[in-house]
């Protein structure tokens, strides 16, 4: 079998960051992400690498322009190079990965080769880094039959618009608490082949809105404070995810209910989805008599998604006007809803 070529692409992230003292991690310079792949001299063994590095960032200064042009570099590889690129690994921060993984799915539709993200939570250069692990099994996964944007951390391969960040502190640092992980890290690297996604004709559909803004509901919060929501419509807000209770219960009795915000908003045509705030499980708006009253004022599902993916989602569906928001969220686009 030919040697597979993979493109890693680094935005930054603690991994390449350097350590001046055990409490601060500082962005590096150029040069010291040159060394990034003397450091891994495995890689040269799993796959012909190239490295391009077009911006180092905390991955909190990730947003919707990066996805867009990640999305367009991916794109580019697989479809316009002239040594074809057999998959692609982004080396990113684990505070925003989550979003950026969910963004890509959506744009990269009909994705046919693996676009995988790894980060870590201590610095390549550090002693008893995971960074080293976690990039080597990134750039294998890279290599196999898995066409979709998937994030290997750990022990885990998970599909990429089902996973969050769950510790900040430990190297298991991503889970996918409504779906189990397309792929096991161990001794060997093993995928589920039987639930990997089958690959499409790939297209670049990177379009993205703006307007979105979310809330979250607990007891005790000042409906008062939130009169000013809708006034937010004249300066651009388009639509509100709000991340309730349960299974996409709020606060509906009294001074307290937000059922007055949801319905003001939806009367100035504005989208309110329904996020459960529970980690795991779904929004089911039908269950309790809470959920029915933000469904009978016009709010959206979102299902079983993962924050992330719905806050992503919705960026997505503000710049694709030719459905509306609640027809989107009605479709899977990359396996990030159970329908
Ligand atoms: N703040 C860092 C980032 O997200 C954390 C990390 O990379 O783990 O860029």
């Amino acid at each position: 079998m030919s040697r597979k070529h993979v493109l890693l692409v680094h935005t930054g992230g603690t991994l390449g960051m350097a350590e001046p003292d055990k409490r601060r991690l500082d962005l590096a310079p150029a040069a010291h992400l040159e060394r990034l792949l003397s450091r891994v001299p495995e890689l040269q063994e799993i796959a012909n690498i190239d490295l391009i590095a077009p911006w180092n960032v905390d991955s909190s200064d990730i947003g919707p322009q990066q996805w867009q042009r990640l999305a367009q570099i991916v794109a580019g590889a697989f479809l316009g190079a002239s040594e074809p690129i057999d998959g692609v690994v982004i080396i990113h921060g684990t505070d925003t990965m989550a979003y950026t993984a969910s963004a890509l799915a959506y744009m990269l539709r009909g994705l046919h080769r693996p676009v995988v993200l790894t980060g870590s939570q201590r610095p390549l250069e550090a002693w008893r880094t995971d960074a080293r692990a976690n990039l080597a099994a990134a750039v294998e996964t890279a290599t196999l039959a898995l066409p979709e944007v998937a994030i290997v951390f750990g022990d885990k391969v998970l599909r990429g618009c089902r996973a969050s960040k769950v510790d900040a502190r430990i190297y298991q640092a991503f889970d996918s608490p409504n779906e189990a992980p397309i792929g096991r890290i161990g001794v060997s690297l093993d995928l589920d082949t039987q639930r990997v996604r089958a690959p499409g004709q790939l297209y670049l559909d990177d379009a993205l809105g703006t307007g979105l803004m979310a809330l979250t509901v607990f007891p005790g919060m000042d409906q008062s404070l939130l009169q000013g929501v809708a006034l937010a419509a004249k300066a651009g807000l388009k639509a509100v995810l709000v991340r309730a209770f349960g299974t996409g219960n709020v606060p509906m009795t009294g001074t307290a209910s937000l059922l007055p915000m949801v319905e003001k908003l939806a009367g100035l045509g504005l989208h309110v989805i329904v996020a459960t705030q529970c980690p795991g499980g779904s929004a089911e708006l039908d269950l309790y008599a809470s959920g029915r009253a933000l469904l009978a004022a016009g709010a959206i599902s979102a299902g079983d998604m993962t924050f992330e993916a719905a806050a992503t989602k919705a960026l997505w569906a503000l710049g694709h006007p030719e459905q509306t928001m609640r027809q989107w969220f009605f479709q899977d686009l990359a396996g990030e809803i159970t329908l």
